[in-house]
């Protein structure tokens, strides 16, 4: 890139990653947007003064600037917005990349180092809802088994800004490693001179003893059982001995996997890649990206397509379709996470994402030919797994648990042909009920995040002690109070049908349900809605634009259900109707299926404004608090 002329479109938080990205790289970089003074130009004028800034529209003056070598888009512009844009690079050979392809390249650079060559095992999570909970839950866990982890994309921070530092971090502590290696060598040989001039006395020069790493993260031990009741205790120590127990059987069987890979479809996901030079101590092992759909958009073909190892897409329901302009436009850009050669994760329970499994390939074993998968897949699900290498749940004796399957016999299944039923055993995990989030969802959650983690090879049993720690993220389904025997919920994240469905049928089998919904609807079918909430609901309070439509598509089931409908102008007002509705052991649950903008500035500013609306409303009848306000 170097004084190459780079253009970057939109200058949100990726535009200006991508900035800093191209300026650091030596680009001579000039970023557009349409609005005057957007949010990160003030940042973009401190830190990159250089960098020539142009407020207007993405049209033939702007693209006749300069001789451009690279176009830049950020993810929030839509495609229609960028037509000139298109017509423009494709007739002059001009790449037009996103954020994800400068990271898909940078790491394809620095894989090729000639010294200390990076190739870090990248796990990428995209799906309709649940990334950031599954990205930040797979952190979690790898952070327990103790590998040296990096989490960046939609989730924030920005792919190329944790790069960027990594880089700089590795740059400080490898010159700090160099002079230590070089004052080593130097005091190495200054013993030596003193030894040779003192071998006529036969002196001797001892040595420091080196330092054994230590294996185990024991912080993390430390604070197991202080608040574990008797019985998470002892499910957590049965779990955890199954899972050593496992994995010690397991070891020999992998390594003989790995070695067939090439020609079987082996549980590829149990399997470390191997190491071959030595690679950089300071830049994170393991990545786990969060991607959107906008950020996947057109990535296809690109340096992505050999970056992922594991990736997954947890479910498919409507949502940006304003963006995409349909289902399938969607989809496909949701399936580009999978890269060309990553581990496909898979939801059993979705069918719009197992449509996206594998197709089947003709291989020779022996003198047979036989049909198996193209590439090493796995799936989760809410069923038993019924394949090596799948995740699900079991039940015995009426409790649930999370299970992993694993091959009873590696030697049979190596020459199995994919349509023969395969001999599993169950590995049970943890009972789901030690989960500390909540509902169906979040089991799925818990089995997808478990899965991406141990397709790096970590350690199983460290990472259920995280698991059973872990409390879910802000405003997804979130517990805020419990006034006179009514739970509120703060699920603001709740911003589509398939968010709003999986609340409702999650909390909805303990307890009746006040629901707060609407907002801006982004054009969503509200219809999926209408048999939970008719089964679940008490009452529901509308709020928002979408209100009427909302209704229009729910109200019919609910009145036959013979639950109140009611419309309020504020959320604050909806939440003092919820509290008229509720009675003693129902939930309150602000789950809107819609996005805030209509009346909030973000699903962060409609959930303090709800939160604020309980605390008022305890406030003014004298009630009494229990939980988190
Ligand atoms: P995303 O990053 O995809 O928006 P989040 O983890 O932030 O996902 O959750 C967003 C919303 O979706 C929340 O309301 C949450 O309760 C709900 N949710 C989380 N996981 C799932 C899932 N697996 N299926 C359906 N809804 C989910």
């Amino acid at each position: 890139m170097n004084q190459q002329h780079v253009l970057i479109l939109g200058l949100g938080a990726s535009g200006l990653s991508m900035a800093r990205w191209c300026s650091r790289q030596g680009a001579r970089v000039t970023v557009a947007d349409t609005r005057e003074t957007p949010p990160q130009l003030a940042v973009l004028r401190v830190e990159w003064p250089e960098v020539e800034f142009v407020s207007g529209p993405f049209d033939d003056a702007l693209l006749a600037r300069n001789h451009w070598s690279l176009i830049a888009r950020s993810p929030g512009l839509a495609p229609e917005s960028l037509q000139a844009v298109f017509g423009w690079a494709q007739a002059n050979g001009v790449a037009v990349v996103g954020e994800l392809d400068l990271f898909a390249r940078a790491l394809q650079a620095l894989s090729q180092r000639e010294r200390l060559a990076y190739r870090p095992q990248v796990l990428a999570i995209t799906g309709t809802n649940g990334k950031t909970t599954v990205t930040s839950l797979t952190t979690l866990l790898l952070q327990r088994a103790g590998l040296n982890v990096a989490v960046a994309g939609n989730i924030g921070p920005a792919l190329l800004d944790v790069l960027g530092n990594a880089l700089d971090h590795e740059a400080v502590a490898q010159q700090a490693d160099d002079e230590a290696a070089a004052a080593e060598a130097a005091q190495a040989q200054a013993e030596a001179d003193a030894q040779a001039a003192l071998a006529a006395a036969a002196a001797v020069v001892a040595e420091a003893p080196v330092e054994e790493p230590a294996e185990d993260n024991e912080d993390n031990e430390d604070s197991e059982g202080a608040q574990a009741t008797l019985d998470d205790a002892i499910a957590q120590a049965d779990a955890v001995e199954a899972a050593e127990a496992a994995e010690a059987d397991t070891t020999g069987a992998e390594a003989d996997a790995t070695a067939e890979t090439a020609d079987a479809e082996g549980p590829a996901q149990l399997v470390p890649p191997p190491v071959e030079a030595p690679q950089p101590t300071h830049l994170p092992r393991v990545w786990v990206l969060e991607l959107s759909s906008f950020q996947l958009d057109r990535c296809a073909g690109g340096a992505w397509d050999t970056v992922p190892s594991a990736a997954t897409v947890l479910n498919l329901s409507e949502d940006h379709l304003d963006w995409h302009g349909s289902m399938a436009a969607y989809a496909g850009a949701k399936k580009v996470v999978f890269g060309a050669q990553a581990l496909m994760l898979l939801n059993r329970d979705d069918p719009a994402v197992m449509a996206m499994q594998p197709g089947l390939v003709t291989v020779k074993i022996g003198n047979r030919n036989r049909q198996q998968s193209a590439r090493p897949w796995a799936s989760f699900g809410f069923d038993a797994p019924t394949r090596a290498g799948d995740w699900g749940i079991e039940t015995v004796n009426g409790m649930a648990w999370l299970v992993r399957a694993l091959a009873l016999d590696e030697t049979r299944k190596r020459g199995r042909a994919a349509d023969e039923a395969e001999e599993v055993y169950f590995q049970r995990l943890m009972p789901v009920e030690a989960l500390r989030i909540r509902g169906r969802h979040n089991a799925a959650n818990a089995l997808a995040a478990l899965a991406l983690a141990s397709s790096t090879g970590a350690a199983l049993a460290p990472m259920l002690h995280g698991l059973r720690e872990y409390r879910g993220e802000p405003h997804r389904v979130e517990p805020v109070a419990i006034l006179d025997e009514v739970e509120y919920f703060d699920d603001s994240k709740g911003t589509n049908v398939g968010a709003t469905l999986a609340a409702v049928n999650g909390l909805g089998v303990e307890r009746r349900l006040v629901l707060i919904l609407g907002g801006d609807g982004k054009g969503q079918d509200f219809a999926p809605l209408a048999e939970p909430l008719a089964r679940y609901a008490r009452a529901v309070v509308y709020i928002g634009r979408d209100a009427g439509r909302i209704r229009e598509a729910v109200g019919a089931a609910l009145e036959q259900a013979g639950a109140p409908q009611l419309d309020a102008a504020t959320l604050p007002e909806a939440v003092a109707l919820a509290a008229q509705q509720a009675r003693p052991g129902d939930a309150v649950l602000m789950s809107p299926a819609c996005a805030s903008l209509d009346m909030f500035d973000n699903y962060m500013h409609r959930a303090r404004v709800f939160v604020d609306a309980v605390q008022t409303l305890a406030d003014e009848q004298g009630m009494s608090l229990e939980g988190g306000l």
